[in-house]
């Protein structure tokens, strides 16, 4: 039994009675009521140009626990071996080798597999004892398909004996796909917009930020909180918090620097900006 397995049911149980009836289990190859633990996974290979690029031979998965931070398990799906390789093209049959080639399918669908993989191979080693409760990732649409049943959706490749998962946005990830459209406005020419590379930085930051401090909150209340990243950006802070944000301090009057004059000139402007802001915040109500 691998510790990082144990020590994540450990955290997730938060009763050792219960972590010794789940080690019995294991060892006894028992399938007693399963832990539901949550994971963060994520694949990365290393030919990576842009978040785009699919192409790579090679890739690795990790299933990481949100309690522990531990790896508990690891994957690496490839699709060439050198051995295979040379011996199909001298038209030969390839030697008796340990073939490191263990995929096949697209590249683009590896990430998927690799996380039906994970799940199946976390379960049978934990003899049954462990199902995910949630996975963390981004917004990969096919390996939510497939790690549901075949009865659900066509492309559901789940054993039905194991639970489905839920699904929890990475929250960097979901920074990065918020950001994008605003990261293309910078990209335009200044007669179309005048959005800047800071622009983008500073959004990224403040909507980073905003997920981080709201995210285990209500909804109606991460709606206002969200207002913030762009208002704070066009130097309005109705939406802000003073624990942050340093001109709401000071109109509350708790800064301890009160009456020392605050540089706004880093702001952008609402008026000013007009078309900015509206560029900006289009993409925004619209994603939500
Ligand atoms: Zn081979
Ligand atoms: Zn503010």
């Amino acid at each position: 039994m691998l510790k990082e397995i144990e020590e994540e049911v450990r955290l997730t149980l938060n009763n050792e009675n219960k972590v010794n009836e789940y080690k019995r289990n294991v060892i006894n190859n028992t399938q007693g009521s399963p832990v539901a633990i949550t994971i963060s996974f994520d694949m990365s290979w290393s030919k990576r140009a842009s978040g785009n690029r699919y192409d790579s031979l090679s890739r690795h998965a990790l299933a990481i626990g949100v309690l522990s931070k531990s790896i508990l398990v690891a994957i690496v799906s490839s699709k060439l071996c050198r051995v295979c390789s040379l011996a199909e093209s001298d038209n030969e049959e390839p030697p008796n080798h340990c073939c490191p080639k263990n995929y096949d399918g697209s590249s683009k669908a590896m990430e998927a597999d690799a996380a039906l993989q994970l799940y199946i191979t976390l379960y049978q080693h934990s003899n049954k004892n462990i199902v995910l409760k949630a996975v963390v990732t981004d917004d990969d649409s096919s390996m939510r398909a497939l790690l549901r049943y075949k009865a659900n959706i066509r492309k559901g490749r789940l054993p039905e004996v194991i639970p489905q998962p839920e699904w929890l946005a990475d929250p960097s990830h979901r920074t990065k796909v918020v950001a994008k459209s605003i990261f293309l406005l910078s990209t335009l020419p200044m007669d179309s917009s005048t959005c800047t590379k800071v622009d983008v930085i500073r959004f990224k930051k403040y909507f980073g930020y905003m997920i981080k401090e709201n995210r285990s909150k209500k909804i109606s209340e991460i709606v206002f909180a969200s207002k913030a990243v762009v208002e704070h950006l066009f130097n309005c802070h109705d939406y802000c918090n003073s624990n942050w944000c340093r001109p709401k301090k000071q109109l509350e009057g708790t800064d301890k620097e009160k009456g020392k004059e605050l540089s706004t000139s880093f702001y952008r402007n609402k008026y000013n900006d007009a078309k900015l802001y509206n560029q900006i915040k289009k993409p925004i109500v619209h994603s939500t």
